[in-house]
């Protein structure tokens, strides 16, 4: 691959110079959640925003999201506001359903290694060509997880970005080890975007920012980054979440490193 390449993909929004923020709390909770956090994203001039709607938690027992509920809820939000929403699909069963609502299909890392449900989003969007984030599962080699993104892309989709999320290591300290490295790695390697995910790894909202900031200094081409009204009160990862007012003052920072680096953030 020569180094003139370029790494964009087609329609996928994310050129060299930009960077793109998904945004959004980790479970679509109501409309009322989504709306407050939407209207904040778009405020800021964003383009997309995230949220769970099938959520795939450790413990059974734990809330699972809204389901189809949720994909209306993000699809009247993004109509509204202007944002393309993301979220995760979880079974093989949800695609014709959650593509129908969604402009990008997120891949879990509990998922990266499940290749049917990566060829089943492959297929679902191969004539729509809908972006899919496809997240580094938590214990995979970087080879591992550039050779399973085949299963998506060999349907035709090429439009591909991946998402580092942090790694299970001995560490304690943070959430998951967040490997900032996939990010020159990944460039290096192949001619996808690779996004970062800096809530899950850190787990604390207080590490977030400092994370977000080496991911943009490390050169990624997204960002995500859970954002919920009201943290205390969220079913899911309350703790990582940033409140809106808290996520404009990082967005702030980062315009300004990524104006150094001769890129926006949208
Ligand atoms: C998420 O982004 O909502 C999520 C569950 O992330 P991960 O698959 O990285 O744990
Ligand atoms: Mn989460």
């Amino acid at each position: 691959m020569s180094e003139t390449t370029t790494r964009s993909l087609p329609d996928l929004g994310t050129r060299t110079d930009e960077i793109t923020i998904f945004a959004g709390p980790c479970s679509v909770e109501s409309a009322e959640q989504f709306d407050e956090v939407a209207e904040a994203l778009a405020e800021c001039g964003l383009t997309w925003i995230r949220g769970g709607a099938f959520k795939p938690r450790t413990n059974p027992h734990s809330f699972q999201g809204l389901g189809e509920e949720a994909l209306q809820i993000m699809a009247s939000a993004g109509k509204r506001y202007n944002l393309r929403i993301l979220t995760e699909v979880v079974d093989s069963a949800h695609c014709p359903l959650v593509h129908s609502y969604v402009d990008g299909l997120q891949i879990g890392t509990r998922n990266m290694a499940n290749f049917s449900l990566l060829k089943n989003i492959g297929l679902v969007t191969a004539d729509s060509h809908k972006m899919v984030l496809f997240k580094r599962g938590m214990a995979a080699t970087i080879s591992e997880w550039l050779a399973a993104a085949e299963y998506i892309t060999m349907s035709s989709n090429q439009n591909v970005m991946m998402c580092e999320r942090g790694l299970r290591t001995f560490e304690t300290a943070t959430r998951f080890t967040l490997d900032i490295s996939a990010v020159p790695v990944i460039h290096k390697q192949s001619l996808f975007p690779i996004c970062v995910d800096v809530s899950h790894p850190a787990g604390v909202r207080d590490l977030v920012p400092s994370l977000a900031k080496a991911s943009v200094a490390a050169g990624c081409d997204a960002l995500m980054i859970e954002v919920h009204p009201n943290p205390p009160a969220a079913l899911s990862d309350g703790p990582q979440q940033l409140t809106p007012r808290q996520f404009k003052e990082l967005l702030e920072e980062l315009r300004e490193l990524a104006a150094v680096l001769n890129k926006k953030i949208v």
